[in-house]
């Protein structure tokens, strides 16, 4: 079962079937029935990213699969019946299929991801149910201008994993900020598409600095026709300040879809 989409302004009925699979700008479809069924997870594997965010793959053999920048809702469960949830963006792109991975930055004092980051081990079991918001998905049929910051590039990763695992040709371009060369996650992953901006310390030659209004307006003045759909996710004050960036180059405001950790 899918979202019931709205006709489009100014089509009267006739005019306008719903169509079985909605995907156009602004809204994708999204399974109610496996955005509200927990499915049992089983950790396979964690990698490290940097000293404060790691992977943690997933077998999902019923996982009904999901477009690059959805997220899903994590469960823990402990043996008082005490469980705790949260919401994390899926980093791996959907064809992995019947696996899903998590890159999770440990937070001071946090409840889930400091159990995952102190006790999980491969083995162990957690619930999981999604893939949720279909407003952040990027089915690979548009130019996307991807802006993160942090665990923000975690649902950019996907849509960058799936434009190279199905060879898109459509423009693709991300510039992610990060405190330091050591806090960028996926660092090794990174090719042409990548501008990293760091803000605090930078290798040798790169500026320290955040991302800047003449960075972005190079990137809109550099983009295909019909511009970019620009996706921008991570802390509140990395969202504001970017997407004042884009509509201050000019980027449509309807043509910017946001994401939030905070
Ligand atoms: C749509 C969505 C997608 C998300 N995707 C990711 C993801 O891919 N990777 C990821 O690491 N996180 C992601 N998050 C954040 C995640 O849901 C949790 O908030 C985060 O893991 C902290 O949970 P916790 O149980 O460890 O901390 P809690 O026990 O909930 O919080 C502990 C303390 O840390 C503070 N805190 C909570 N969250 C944060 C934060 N994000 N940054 C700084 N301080 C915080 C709290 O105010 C509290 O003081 C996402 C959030 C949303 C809404």
């Amino acid at each position: 079962m899918t979202d019931t989409p709205t006709p489009p302004a100014g089509a009267g009925p006739a005019a306008w079937t719903p169509p079985t699979r909605f995907a156009v700008p602004g809204r994708i479809a999204v399974s109610n029935r496996a955005a509200a069924t927990w499915q049992r997870a089983v950790l396979t594997d964690i990698r490290r990213e940097t000293p404060r965010a790691a992977t943690f793959r997933f077998a999902v053999p019923r996982w009904a699969g999901h477009l690059p920048g959805q997220h899903l809702m994590l469960r823990l469960r402990a043996p008082d019946g005490y469980v705790a949830q949260r919401h994390y963006s899926i980093a791996s792109p959907p064809d992995d299929l019947g696996h899903v991975e998590l890159t999770l930055d440990h937070v001071d004092g946090g409840e889930v991801s400091g159990w995952f980051h102190t006790v999980a081990k491969p083995g162990d079991e957690v619930e999981l149910r999604g893939p949720l918001s279909g407003f952040f998905a990027w089915p690979g049929d548009r130019p996307a201008l991807l802006l993160g910051a942090g665990s923000g590039v975690v649902p950019l990763m996907s849509m960058v994993r799936h434009h190279r695992a199905r060879n898109l040709a459509v423009p693709l371009r991300l510039l992610v900020s990060a405190r330091g060369p050591e806090e960028l996650v996926y660092a090794s992953e990174y090719g042409a598409e990548t501008t990293a901006v760091f803000t605090r310390d930078a290798p040798p030659g790169v500026p320290v600095g955040r991302l800047s209004a003449a960075q972005v307006e190079r990137l809109l003045a550099d983009g295909p026709d019909g511009g970019w759909e620009a996706y921008v996710c991570g802390s509140n004050g990395f969202a504001e300040h970017a997407s004042r960036l884009l509509v201050g180059a000019g980027q449509p405001v309807d043509r910017i879809r946001i994401e939030r950790f905070g």
